[in-house]
């Protein structure tokens, strides 16, 4: 099939077409089986591969709406992956990648190829991987931190703390107490939007506000984080803060559209799942609030996900403003409408002039 007849099938929906190639797009890093219910891509960002495996070795995850390995399940290789991965994902006690050597009779090196070639991750990194996933269902259902970890199936709590820091942003008992003992440094600046209030932990930035002026700004940052050690920036700290700000107005005025600043992304499991999949959504992309609880695998959460939204701490850097009503109505916006539409405006016409 020429790139133009696939390109076609992909406008088409075409499910004649998802055993023949899948389609990868560049600004996720995620690739689709042309049938998918996914929004579509510019055509722009769109690359065409023969076979799961070669969209894997480019670097491209597999979509987890479209499944496109499970459609690819006659080939023996992606049949032994999934075997695999399926075997993980069923033990209580999470196996080791011996385990899977065992079963599979593939050695270490091979695994690591067979898992870097389809899913872009190692063995090890998969196995991790589940273990997250259950410590974050865990912590959200469970009504003590203890409950969750044997929920998650780990036999002591050192595990998880020593895991948790790099994971979730914080120890569990600091995730469920609204992030209580925190040291955070702050600082004003402008922004063609108005002031802001940038505030950071050591990990980056875990607060970016608008606000009408500094005292203003001053008393909503106390206002949310009133369990936390608030300070000035130091003088030490000033240089990062100052390119942070320059990176922020150049992304204001459209000559920046990727912003790649630390973050410190701190909430309840649900609203991190929300606020990482905010940042998947491209520059000058909106999705509507059911596109994005779909997207999390939460399709009925749709007012969850809004509230979600709502309570982002960190405006602009996690981008809740690319998420609008289904009806196109902007919807609501923490730091008003005007400030939505200045944004999404920005954002268009930049990708415009870039696709020119
Ligand atoms: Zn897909």
């Amino acid at each position: 099939m020429r790139d133009e007849e696939m390109w076609q099938a992909v406008q088409r929906r075409d499910h004649g077409a998802d055993r023949r190639f899948v389609y990868g797009v560049v600004t996720t890093g995620v690739y689709c089986r042309p049938s998918c219910a996914a929004r579509q891509p510019l055509r722009d960002n769109v690359r065409f591969f023969a076979t799961p495996a070669q969209a894997g070795e480019a670097g491209l995850r597999p979509c987890k709406r479209c499944r496109p390995l499970e459609h690819w399940q006659n080939d023996p290789e992606v049949a032994l992956l999934l075997d695999l991965c399926r075997f993980v994902d069923a033990q209580a006690e999470l196996p080791g990648v011996a385990a899977l050597s065992e079963r599979s009779g593939k050695d270490a090196f091979q695994l690591n190829r067979l898992f870097q070639r389809y899913l872009t991750i190692t063995p090890g990194d998969y196995i991790e991987s589940v273990r997250l996933r259950r410590i974050k269902h865990a912590l959200r259902d469970s009504t003590s931190v203890t409950d969750a970890v044997y929920d998650a199936g780990l036999g002591s709590s050192r595990g998880l703390y020593e895991r948790a820091p790099r994971s979730l942003g914080m120890t569990p008992r600091q995730y469920r107490r609204g992030g209580e003992g925190l040291d955070i440094s702050y600082a004003i600046g402008d922004t063609p939007l108005g002031p802001v209030c940038i505030g950071a932990t050591d990990r980056g930035i875990c607060y970016l506000q608008f606000g009408e002026d500094r005292e203003a700004l001053l008393a909503q940052l106390a206002a949310e984080y009133p369990q936390a050690r608030l300070a000035p920036m130091t003088a030490q700290a000033q240089p990062a803060f100052d390119a942070w700000m320059q990176a922020l107005n150049a992304h204001l005025d459209g000559r920046q559209p990727s912003l790649d600043l630390p973050l410190d992304i701190r909430g309840t499991a649900f609203q991190v799942r929300v606020w990482n999949y905010l940042r998947s959504i491209p520059y000058g992309e909106v999705v509507s609030y059911g596109e994005a609880a779909a997207a999390i695998d939460a399709p009925r959460a749709t007012r969850a996900l809004a509230s979600a939204c709502a309570k982002n701490r960190i405006a602009v850097l996690v981008p809740c403003h690319r998420v609008i009503r289904g009806d196109g109505d902007l919807g609501g916006y923490r730091w008003g409408i005007p400030r939505k539409r200045a944004l999404i405006d920005v954002e268009r016409r930049a990708t415009r002039q870039r696709d020119r």
